[in-house]
Protein backbone atom coordinates (compact mmCIF):
# COMPACT_ATOMS: atom_id res chain seq x y z
CA UNK A 1 0.00 0.00 0.00
CA UNK A 2 1.31 3.56 -0.40
CA UNK A 3 2.38 5.70 2.51
CA UNK A 4 0.89 8.70 3.90
CA UNK A 5 2.38 11.22 5.83
CA UNK A 6 0.23 12.36 9.13
CA UNK A 7 -0.35 15.49 10.98
CA UNK A 8 2.26 14.75 13.53
CA UNK A 9 4.90 15.38 10.75
CA UNK A 10 7.36 18.25 12.12
CA UNK A 11 8.09 19.31 8.51
CA UNK A 12 11.66 18.20 8.96
CA UNK A 13 12.22 18.32 5.15
CA UNK A 14 14.46 15.19 5.85
CA UNK A 15 12.16 12.88 3.85
CA UNK A 16 12.09 13.88 0.25
CA UNK A 17 15.78 13.70 -1.30
CA UNK A 18 14.86 9.92 -0.07
CA UNK A 19 12.00 9.43 -2.40
CA UNK A 20 12.89 7.36 -5.93
CA UNK A 21 9.55 8.52 -6.97
CA UNK A 22 9.48 12.24 -5.95
CA UNK A 23 6.32 11.27 -4.73
CA UNK A 24 6.91 13.79 -1.65
CA UNK A 25 6.20 17.52 -1.38
CA UNK A 26 6.55 20.36 0.66
CA UNK A 27 2.94 21.83 2.37
CA UNK A 28 1.17 24.14 -0.10
CA UNK A 29 3.35 22.83 -3.02
CA UNK A 30 2.06 22.00 -6.32
CA UNK A 31 2.65 19.20 -7.90
CA UNK A 32 3.44 16.67 -10.80
CA UNK A 33 2.86 13.63 -12.09
CA UNK A 34 5.99 14.36 -14.39
CA UNK A 35 7.59 15.81 -12.09
CA UNK A 36 11.07 13.80 -11.76
CA UNK A 37 9.27 10.95 -13.52
CA UNK A 38 9.31 9.47 -17.09
CA UNK A 39 5.43 10.22 -17.55
CA UNK A 40 4.60 13.48 -19.96
CA UNK A 41 1.64 14.18 -21.89
CA UNK A 42 -1.89 12.85 -21.31
CA UNK A 43 -1.30 9.06 -19.30
CA UNK A 44 -3.89 6.47 -17.85
CA UNK A 45 -3.35 5.90 -14.18
CA UNK A 46 -3.50 2.65 -12.51
CA UNK A 47 -6.99 3.16 -11.33
CA UNK A 48 -7.75 3.86 -15.31
CA UNK A 49 -8.60 7.96 -15.37
CA UNK A 50 -6.72 9.97 -17.90
CA UNK A 51 -4.58 12.86 -16.62
CA UNK A 52 -2.38 15.20 -18.06
CA UNK A 53 1.00 14.16 -16.15
CA UNK A 54 2.49 17.78 -16.73
CA UNK A 55 -0.81 19.52 -15.43
CA UNK A 56 0.36 20.95 -11.75
CA UNK A 57 -1.84 19.84 -9.24
CA UNK A 58 -3.85 21.28 -6.00
CA UNK A 59 -1.45 20.40 -2.95
CA UNK A 60 -2.69 17.91 -1.01
CA UNK A 61 -1.82 19.42 2.20
CA UNK A 62 -1.16 23.15 3.24
CA UNK A 63 0.25 22.33 6.41
CA UNK A 64 2.37 19.05 6.43
CA UNK A 65 4.68 17.51 4.00
CA UNK A 66 2.22 15.12 1.85
CA UNK A 67 2.60 12.29 -0.24
CA UNK A 68 1.07 12.02 -3.59
CA UNK A 69 -0.70 8.29 -3.18
CA UNK A 70 0.20 7.65 -7.45
CA UNK A 71 3.95 8.18 -7.42
CA UNK A 72 4.28 5.75 -3.96
CA UNK A 73 5.59 2.54 -4.47
CA UNK A 74 6.56 1.82 -0.89
CA UNK A 75 10.14 2.22 -3.07
CA UNK A 76 9.41 -1.27 -4.29
CA UNK A 77 11.91 -1.62 -7.17
CA UNK A 78 14.71 0.52 -5.41
CA UNK A 79 14.39 -0.39 -1.40
CA UNK A 80 14.20 -3.48 0.80
CA UNK A 81 11.86 -0.46 2.87
CA UNK A 82 10.16 2.62 2.74
CA UNK A 83 12.90 5.16 2.82
CA UNK A 84 10.74 8.43 3.84
CA UNK A 85 9.70 5.76 7.28
CA UNK A 86 13.37 5.27 7.73
CA UNK A 87 14.44 8.64 8.15
CA UNK A 88 11.53 10.49 9.63
CA UNK A 89 12.44 11.48 13.11
CA UNK A 90 9.09 11.47 14.42
CA UNK A 91 7.39 8.32 12.16
CA UNK A 92 4.52 9.37 10.92
CA UNK A 93 5.21 7.91 7.42
CA UNK A 94 2.61 5.17 8.04
CA UNK A 95 0.98 2.70 5.63
CA UNK A 96 -2.48 4.23 4.42
CA UNK A 97 -4.79 1.95 4.45
CA UNK A 98 -7.28 3.47 2.20
CA UNK A 99 -4.85 2.85 -0.54
CA UNK A 100 -4.21 -1.16 -0.30
CA UNK A 101 -1.68 -2.80 -3.30
CA UNK A 102 0.00 -5.65 -3.31
CA UNK A 103 3.56 -5.82 -4.23
CA UNK A 104 2.99 -6.64 -8.00
CA UNK A 105 0.96 -3.62 -7.99
CA UNK A 106 3.75 -1.80 -6.34
CA UNK A 107 6.09 -2.65 -9.30
CA UNK A 108 3.76 -2.17 -12.73
CA UNK A 109 3.37 1.25 -10.56
CA UNK A 110 6.93 1.99 -10.24
CA UNK A 111 7.17 0.74 -13.98
CA UNK A 112 4.55 3.36 -14.89
CA UNK A 113 6.03 6.06 -13.53
CA UNK A 114 9.65 5.47 -14.65
CA UNK A 115 8.76 3.95 -18.52
CA UNK A 116 10.46 0.69 -17.71
FE1 LIG B 1 8.58 7.83 -1.69
FE2 LIG B 1 9.18 5.41 -0.87
FE3 LIG B 1 8.06 7.13 0.84
FE4 LIG B 1 6.60 6.15 -1.13
S1 LIG B 1 7.51 4.97 0.56
S2 LIG B 1 6.72 8.27 -0.54
S3 LIG B 1 8.10 5.90 -2.77
S4 LIG B 1 10.11 7.31 -0.10
FE1 LIG C 1 7.53 15.25 8.03
FE2 LIG C 1 8.80 13.01 8.70
FE3 LIG C 1 9.13 14.06 6.24
FE4 LIG C 1 10.19 15.27 8.38
S1 LIG C 1 10.75 13.22 7.58
S2 LIG C 1 9.04 16.27 6.69
S3 LIG C 1 8.65 14.87 9.95
S4 LIG C 1 7.23 13.23 7.12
Amino acid sequence: MAIIITDECINCDACVAECPNNAIYEPDQEWAYSDETALSGMVTLPNGEEVDADAQNTPVSDEFYFIVTDKCTECKGFHDEPQCASVCPVDCCIPDENHVETEDMLLEKKAWLHGE
